[in-house]
């Protein structure tokens, strides 16, 4: 079993220091702005582009578009803008979010998708006017790949 963690919004950031706030929020903002739909994205850490070295301290989120039949249940990172975005660094996780008209937090097929990836996954749940919180699927592994 992935260790699975969950934050209230407010804590999130304490936990993860190296996450640029500006670009998590721009994710979450755009999360409640297509509420009721699900909204989805990569978190890369950031290559130097002289050193060619992964950045310690900026991990950014960035949105993709949701290219699932029906975004209201389900998601699906469109691969072409995710690939863009991985030549910038390293993939180190990926994000969605979930809304509080359902009921979990994190479904079967979230955790099955996680593990066919071997990264971390975030779920944001956010409602129609805000960011309620974050659940963290196999965050270990956030922490063994983000010291390369
Ligand atoms: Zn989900």
């Amino acid at each position: 079993m992935e260790p699975i963690v969950y934050y209230q919004s407010t804590s999130f950031l304490s936990c993860y220091p190296e996450i640029v706030e500006e670009s998590f929020y721009t994710a979450v903002n755009y999360a409640i702005e297509k509420y009721p739909e699900e909204t989805c994205g990569v978190v890369i850490r950031k290559r130097d582009l002289v050193t060619r070295r992964l950045s310690k301290v900026e991990v950014l989120f960035h949105r993709c578009s949701n290219k699932a039949e029906d975004k209201e249940r389900d998601f699906k990172i469109d691969p072409h803008v995710a690939l863009g975005y991985r030549k910038s660094g390293a993939l180190v996780a990926f994000y969605h979010n979930h809304t509080d008209r359902s009921e979990c937090i994190y479904t079967t097929k979230d955790l099955r998708v996680q593990k066919a990836n071997n990264l971390p996954s975030f779920i944001l749940r956010v409602n129609r006017v805000k960011f309620i919180s974050i659940t963290v699927i196999g965050g270990g592994l956030w922490r063994t790949r983000g010291r390369k």
